[in-house]
């Protein structure tokens, strides 16, 4: 096995100067729980492991003037979980969390780290992207900014250069009287990666009618999905379940879906009908409580 050297800089810049040195056989190494399992398997065989565990500003959970919430990347999931501001104003993405996995990774697993891994089947992904999120990478190059939809590209692969460290996840503030739902499906243990999850994200209108609405499938393939035109025809409409009904179809036709251990193409194809309506509903319900009132679930 080659030489592998292990660093943990303090600061930001030194982290960066060493990925655009190193490049590509430097791996980043935020909880390490990806990290340690692919070492240990061979899958990965870098040249430099760089901790950001020391690197105190990558830490920080704080919403920011203009309500965004930012997310540093050494936040874990259960430190985003158990905010009480996460909790207050986004409490889709508290559920979310809760869901992932079990509270010994979830205490390790940062929610940065999750995003970077892009494995097809977890359950961050496709909520922050119905949130709107953002990921902010950085290198000695400058910084930019990417929503979450377009960062993951397919499976194990992001936008991320070599040289780019992911310092942030930033959700922005859902506005008042919307509603939020993220349903997970698991056919194997109560502690495995989803099968699918459907994130729903509405806002009504004074009509009641439908002012904003995404809907965004993961782990049914490689990446999150939406479906632009199905979103865009129920914009105005009201929400009841046969509006529900007739989204859960348009994604099911429209949805890429993958067979691997967890699922069959078709029966996640099965699921996507089934969750995305109920998520929509349930999205739906908590917009329709709460408009006029303040945000939910
Ligand atoms: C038993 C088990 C069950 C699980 N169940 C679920 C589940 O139900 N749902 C789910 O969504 N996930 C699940 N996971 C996956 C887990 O959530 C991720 O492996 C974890 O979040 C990765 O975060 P980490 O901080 O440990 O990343 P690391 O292992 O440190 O890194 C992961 C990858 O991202 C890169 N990286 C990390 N941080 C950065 C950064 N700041 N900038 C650039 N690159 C970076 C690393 O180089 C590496 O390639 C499970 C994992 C296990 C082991």
């Amino acid at each position: 096995m080659a030489e592998c050297a292990v660093v943990a800089p303090t600061g930001l810049e030194e982290a960066l100067a060493l990925l655009a040195e190193v490049g590509p056989e430097a791996l980043p190494v935020a909880g390490g729980v990806w990290v340690t399992l692919t070492l240990r398997s061979g899958l990965v065989q870098p040249r430099l492991l760089l901790s950001l565990r020391r690197i105190a500003e990558l830490g920080e959970l704080a919403v920011e003037r203009d309500g965004t919430l930012r997310i540093g990347a050494l936040a874990t999931h259960r430190a985003v979980e158990r905010a009480t501001l996460v909790r207050e104003r986004w409490p889709v993405l508290a559920e979310t969390l809760a869901e992932v996995a079990n509270v010994r990774v979830r205490e390790q697993a940062t929610l940065v780290g999750n995003l970077c891994e892009a494995d097809p089947a977890s359950d961050p992904p496709a909520v922050l992207a119905a949130l709107g999120a953002t990921v902010e990478l950085v290198s000695r190059r400058g910084r930019r900014i990417v929503p979450v939809a377009d960062f993951v590209v397919g499976a194990y692969q992001t936008v991320r250069e070599p040289d780019e460290l992911a310092t942030a996840v930033r959700v922005p503030a859902l506005p008042v009287g919307a509603g939020a739902a993220y349903l997970k499906f698991r056919t194997r243990s109560h502690e495995d990666r989803p099968a699918i999850g459907v994130a729903a994200v509405i806002v009504l209108d004074p009509a009641q009618r439908i002012g904003h609405l995404d809907v965004v499938v993961g782990a049914a393939g490689d990446r999150p999905q939406r479906v632009p035109e199905a979103l865009a025809a129920a914009r105005g409409a009201w929400c009841d379940e046969a509006l529900a009904a007739t989204l859960a179809e348009a994604y099911a036709e429209a949805v890429e879906t993958v067979a691997d251990l967890r699922a069959s193409a078709w029966y996640r194809r099965e699921l996507v009908r089934v969750f995305v309506a109920r998520a929509v509903c349930l999205a739906a319900e908590r917009a329709a409580r709460d408009a006029g009132g303040g945000q939910d679930g």
